[in-house]
C-alpha cells in the first residue's frame, strides 16, 4: 500500500521572505534586518529554486495553495510578487481558485500598493496586528500602534475580503478582563479569520535572554489555559468558531487552505532561506530545509534533504492531524502505524472529556486541543 500522506492530501508552495523592517524580541523565525539591502538577488534565487523543484517533482499535481510568509513578504514589490507567482505557474501550474496568501505588517499595508498585490495574484492577506493595546505593542517591539493597525485593517478591507489578523496573548501580567476587551475590539474590526497565539518564549530570542536573567516572567501555564478557554468562548460567541488549536474562521471558506495542507500531511515545496518543505516521491517522505543564510541561499548552497522513516512520518501525521477540529482519520493512522490507537487510552481521553470518536475520526475537544502535543505523544505507538 502506498504511503497515506503526500500530494493526494494537498500540494502547496511556501515562500519564505526573511527580511523585516526590525526584529521583534519574541521572534524565533529565520529573519534578518532589511536595512537598505538590494532584495532583487534573493527574489531571483527564489524563482530559480521554484524551477529547480519542478525538475525533482515531475509527477506532482497543480498547486492548491501559495503562501508568502516570513519575515515580512509585504516588503516585496507587486512586480516581484507577480514574477514569483508566474514562475510558480510555469513550473507547477496553479489550480483554479487557488488561495494565494501574503503575510503583511500594518505599516506596509498603510503605505503599500494593495491593488498591485491583488493584481499580482494575492487573494488573501494575513496582517500581523499582534495587539490593539499600545503598551503591549511597545512591549512586543512592534513598529506600529493600535490606531495604525486599525487603519491598516480598514484599508485592507477595501481590496481584500479574505483577511486574517494575527494576535499574541497570554503576555506577562495580562488579565482575563484586559484580554477580553482587546479581543472584542479585534473582533469588531470584522475580519473573517483570526490566528490567536499564546506568547511562547524561546531561549535564543531577546525575550528568552531576558527571561533567563529574570527580567521577564512568562505567564503561568494555568493562567494561559484560562485565557485559552476564554478565547474559545468569546470567538465562538462572536461567530468565529475555532477550526484548529489557534485558528478561528467565520465560515469554512475563510479557513486557511494552506495550513490545511500541513495538518493533512500533504506535500509542500519550501523555497527561500531556511524554508522547510515535505515532499513525497516513490513512497518516500522527505523533509527539506533550504540554506538558512540569505547569502548562502542566493549562491545556491544546497539545503538539507532528510528522508523520513515511516515512524517519523506517522508521528508527524499524528501531531498535525489532531490539531484541526476535523480530527484524526483512524484509517490513515492504522495504515501508517500498522495498528489503531490503544483503545484504553482512547477511552481515557473520552472519559476526561478530551476527545471523542465520530465517523472513524478521533476529534479533540477544546480542552483536548489545549493539550494536543501531549495527547499526540501518548497516542503514538513505539
Ligand atoms: S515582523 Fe514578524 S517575522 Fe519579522 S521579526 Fe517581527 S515577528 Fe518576526
Amino acid at each position: 500500500m502506498s504511503l497515506p500522506v503526500g500530494p493526494d492530501f494537498g500540494f502547496g508552495l511556501y515562500i519564505h521572505w526573511p527580511y523585516c523592517a526590525r526584529i521583534c524580541p519574541y521572534c524565533d523565525f529565520n529573519v534578518y534586518a532589511a536595512k537598505d539591502r538590494d532584495i532583487e538577488p534573493l527574489a531571483a534565487a527564489i524563482i530559480a529554486d521554484i524551477h529547480a523543484h519542478r525538475g525533482r517533482l515531475p509527477d506532482h499535481p497543480p498547486l492548491n495553495s501559495i503562501f508568502f510568509g516570513g519575515g515580512t513578504p509585504s516588503l516585496l514589490s507587486p512586480h516581484q510578487i507577480e514574477r514569483i507567482i508566474e514562475a510558480s505557474n510555469d513550473a507547477f501550474t496553479i489550480a483554479q481558485g487557488v488561495e494565494i496568501t501574503l503575510e503583511s505588517n500594518p505599516n506596509d499595508i498603510l503605505s503599500g500598493d494593495l491593488a498591485g498585490w491583488s493584481a499580482a495574484g494575492i487573494n488573501r492577506l494575513s496582517i500581523g496586528v499582534q495587539s490593539l493595546d499600545d503598551a503591549a505593542l511597545s512591549f512586543l517591539g512592534r513598529d506600529h500602534d493600535s490606531e495604525s493597525a486599525q487603519r491598516a485593517v480598514s484599508r485592507a478591507q477595501t481590496v481584500f475580503e479574505n483577511l486574517s489578523l494575527d494576535a499574541i496573548y497570554a503576555r506577562p501580567g495580562q488579565s482575563p478582563a484586559a484580554w477580553e476587551t482587546e479581543l472584542l475590539k479585534m473582533l469588531r474590526l470584522g475580519a473573517p479569520h483570526l490566528s490567536l497565539y499564546e506568547l511562547t518564549i524561546e531561549s535564543r530570542t531577546a525575550f528568552g535572554k531576558r527571561a533567563a536573567r529574570g527580567e521577564l516572567v512568562p505567564m503561568e501555564d494555568d493562567d494561559q489555559a484560562d485565557l485559552y478557554e476564554l478565547t474559545q468562548y468569546i470567538c465562538a460567541d462572536q461567530g468565529l468558531n475555532a477550526y484548529e488549536v489557534s485558528n478561528h474562521a467565520r465560515a469554512p471558506r475563510f479557513e486557511s487552505k494552506h495550513n490545511h495542507i500541513y495538518w493533512a500531511s500533504g506535500d509542500w515545496v519550501g523555497v527561500g532561506p531556511g524554508a522547510h518543505g515535505r515532499l513525497t516521491m516513490n513512497g518516500q517522505r522527505i523533509a527539506t530545509e533550504a540554506a538558512k543564510r540569505p547569502e548562502d541561499y542566493i549562491h545556491a548552497t544546497s539545503g538539507i534533504n532528510t528522508p523520513l522513516t515511516q515512524l517519523d512520518t506517522a508521528r508527524e501525521f499524528l501531531a498535525m492531524a489532531l490539531r484541526p477540529v476535523s480530527g484524526l482519520d483512524l484509517q490513515r493512522f492504522e495504515a501508517l502505524f500498522g495498528q489503531g490507537p490503544d483503545p484504553k487510552l482512547v477511552a481515557e481521553l473520552a472519559r476526561n472529556d478530551l476527545a471523542h470518536i465520530n465517523e472513524n475520526r478521533l476529534i479533540l475537544t477544546a480542552q483536548g486541543r489545549l493539550m494536543a502535543d501531549y495527547i499526540s505523544g501518548r497516542l503514538a505507538p513505539y
